[in-house]
């Protein structure tokens, strides 16, 4: 599927969870057997590990639609990204969407600056250029730092060289979005 096509079915599937008049995407049996042969799924998204920001409920898909990488803050680590390289090397993805959220606590804990114990520093840390960035800018620190969040996401997708190859030739859209808590609403950037 074309990156446009997949564009307008992760907004289509959002409306619907919005609007509450779910198709409830394949979740059956006979999907579940069809999907034993292989999985295509139409795009990727590097999503926050909140549990109120579920990709598949909110974007309202079924089994084998998307294919899903979830980390606290959706920061971009070597490990996230080699799963999205082989969601668009191996298995055709062609739109990959970085997806942020308000009230992310991960972006939170990097603006207060406080110690975090064991791994939760290394989250921060990660998220920290983003607080950095905002801090330069005018406007409020928490929407500026959810943003910038999401482009630096970007900005370490668009590192890889695969996934340069895949932007050069055209087959590969990488764009950035944000979930709206209260409406439901994903916006795209
Ligand atoms: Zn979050």
């Amino acid at each position: 599927m074309h990156a446009y096509q997949a564009l307008n079915e992760l907004i289509r599937g959002n409306r619907r969870y919005v609007t509450e008049r779910y198709a409830y995407g394949d979740t059956g049996a006979v999907r579940r057997q069809e999907l034993t042969r292989g999985h295509f799924p139409f795009a990727a998204i590097m999503s926050c590990s909140d549990s109120r920001v579920p990709p598949e409920i909110i974007f309202d898909q079924g089994l084998g639609d998307i294919f899903v990488v979830r980390t606290a803050g959706q920061v971009v680590d070597s490990i996230a990204l080699g799963s999205l390289e082989y969601a668009v090397k191996y298995l055709g993805v062609r739109l990959v969407v970085v997806l942020g959220h308000q009230d992310c606590g991960a972006v939170e804990a990097a603006i207060a600056g406080y110690p975090q114990p064991g791994q939760i520093q290394a989250v921060v840390d990660a998220i920290q250029p983003a607080v950095r960035a905002a801090k330069r800018q005018c406007g409020n620190l928490l929407t500026n730092s959810l943003v910038n969040n999401v482009y630096l996401g970007i900005d370490r997708l668009t590192s890889s060289q695969l996934l340069q190859q895949k932007l050069a030739t055209g087959e590969l859209q990488i764009i950035g979005a944000m979930y709206c808590m209260k409406s439901g609403r994903v916006f795209f950037l």
